[in-house]
């Protein structure tokens, strides 16, 4: 495989040449190199693109094991023991794309084609409310019905709009297909979270290989997308990969050059980084059998070398992953999970996409738990799930949340407002068994914390138990 660039666009985000360099010149891994970049790493100093190499080479299982060790503190120490949780919102699958990986694809005729109406959309979401979710992903393929791209703003505020009993859903982020600075534009003053898009591979001769037909084709439109989207004010991205389309050592590095030119160009890196596997999806031979599998081992490796080299970016997994993968990856560095999800739009109200009469899914998933399910076992294993939207609530996105986050300073929020919100999950939707698994996570996990903040925490959670709710500071 080669990794020159093609096209002839300047390699100012990504540069293949360079990411070519620096995997040939890699040495074998070396224990006192690769103990000397932990070292760094643990001091949650973030990694540059030799030393992510380097690691991303070590395969003997000790060394393997160190490398885990320090990502597993690194977690800890930085995000706690705190999960966020969120659920994806589908509001079509029509699609004028032809991405081989994916079953939403232009020419897949085995796929029922569905775009929600508002008031479809408002049944979605009352029903993610009624489960307890606060955060949506809201994602759609790219060719929307009638009214273009303000399908997707109507889309948005009907999320906003929409009501159960005493929830709401609180923050809406977006996995749209990039769009012009206008449009940026107008989606900020929408009051979206975070606009997520994955570049899927950032190798271009691979990238044309599996992008066939579509606007979808065109890789420094996406590459650039994230500029657009700074240019516009929107100062929460969330990049990431599509694995298994490229060799995953390549991806890694590619991710970082374009982290760099974020931080670079903005002063601000991605809020959050995507780490899709590619999984089965009707109609597509390339998503039965990637061209480049990543194993479960290397997968674990990609999430632990990502925490070490980017500390203070979120991490998201999904439910592509089974329940014990997604265990595995909490301690290692994931902060933001998925929960009882379908990509299938209506799949909320309608079912799953195997379910007669249902639109067709984007993948298969490797989860298939409820909320509740995924929460409980979350709790069991020790973790706090979050459904915390205070920052960008507050203003605290871009280069302010980087401010707080770098000295830790976040976590005085984080865990007193994760606190709150799983309270009010606990005492309006979750199951007996679930409660009880909380309850108890909530009294330990106060017992554990500093004086002011276990004070400020039970301020707040007195507060939801008088009555109140959305309590955060
Ligand atoms: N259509 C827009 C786009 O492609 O950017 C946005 C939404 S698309 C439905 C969301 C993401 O799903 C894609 O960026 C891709 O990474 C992922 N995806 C597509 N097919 C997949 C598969 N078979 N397994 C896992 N993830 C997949
Ligand atoms: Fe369409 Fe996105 Fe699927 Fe590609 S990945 S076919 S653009 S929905």
């Amino acid at each position: 495989m080669s990794h020159r660039a093609v096209g002839g666009t300047p390699p100012t985000i990504v540069d293949e040449p360079a990411i070519g360099g620096v995997l040939a010149a890699r040495a074998r891994p070396d224990a006192g190199r690769i103990r000397g970049i932990l070292a760094k790493a643990r001091e949650a100093r973030g990694l540059e693109m030799p030393e992510v190499a380097e690691l991303a080479s070590v395969s003997d299982p000790e060394l393997l094991g160190e490398v885990f060790a320090a990502a597993r503190e690194v977690k800890e120490r930085i995000y706690g023991r705190r999960l966020v949780i969120f659920a994806p919102l589908y509001i079509s699958n029509l699609c004028a794309n032809e991405c081989l990986y994916c079953a939403f694809r232009v020419r897949n005729k085995a796929v029922r084609r569905r775009a929600l109406t508002v008031p479809e959309i408002e049944r979605e979401v009352r029903e993610l409310v009624e489960q307890g979710h606060k955060r949506v992903l809201l994602v759609a393929g790219e060719s929307y019905p009638q009214k273009g791209f303000d399908y997707v703003l109507e889309a948005i505020e009907a999320v906003y709009r929409s009501r159960s009993g005493r929830g709401e859903i609180r923050r809406v982020n977006v996995n749209v297909a990039p769009l012009t600075a206008e449009e940026f534009a107008r989606l900020k003053s929408a009051k979206i979270g975070t606009y997520q898009l994955f570049q899927e591979t950032y190798h271009r001769e691979t990238y044309a290989r599996v992008h066939l037909a579509g606007k979808k084709r065109d890789f420094d439109w996406r590459v650039t997308a994230m500029d657009r989207a700074m240019q516009a004010g929107i100062d929460d991205v969330g990049i990431g990969v599509l694995f298994g389309l490229c060799d995953w050592r390549f991806e890694l590095l590619a991710l970082m050059q374009h982290i760099r030119h974020l931080e670079r160009e903005y002063g601000v890196g991605p809020h959050t980084i995507s780490v899709p596997r590619l999984e089965p999806a009707v109609g597509s031979d390339m998503a039965a059998s990637p061209p480049y599998p990543v194993s479960d081992v290397d997968f674990r490796k990609i999430v632990a070398i990502l925490r070490l080299a980017v500390p203070y970016t979120g991490i998201i997994m999904s439910t592509r992953e089974t329940a014990a993968i997604r265990r595995e990856s909490f301690a290692l560095g994931v902060s933001q999970i998925s929960a009882g999800s379908r990509t299938n739009p209506g799949g909320y109200a309608d079912g799953p996409a195997e379910e007669a009469g249902a639109a067709g899914g984007q993948f298969s998933l490797g989860d298939h738990r409820s909320l509740d399910e995924v929460i409980r076992d979350v709790a069991a294993l020790g973790y706090i799930p979050s459904f915390c939207t205070a920052c960008y609530r507050l203003g605290r996105t871009g280069g302010d949340f980087m401010d707080l986050a770098r000295p830790g300073e976040i976590k005085e929020h984080c865990d007193p407002n994760a606190l709150s919100t799983f309270t009010e999950y606990l005492l309006d939707y979750a199951s007996p068994a679930t409660r009880e698994v909380g309850e108890r996570l909530v009294t330990e996990a106060l017992a554990t914390m500093p004086e002011s903040q276990r004070r400020a925490s039970e301020a707040m959670i007195a507060k939801i138990k008088g009555g109140g709710r959305d309590v955060y500071c």
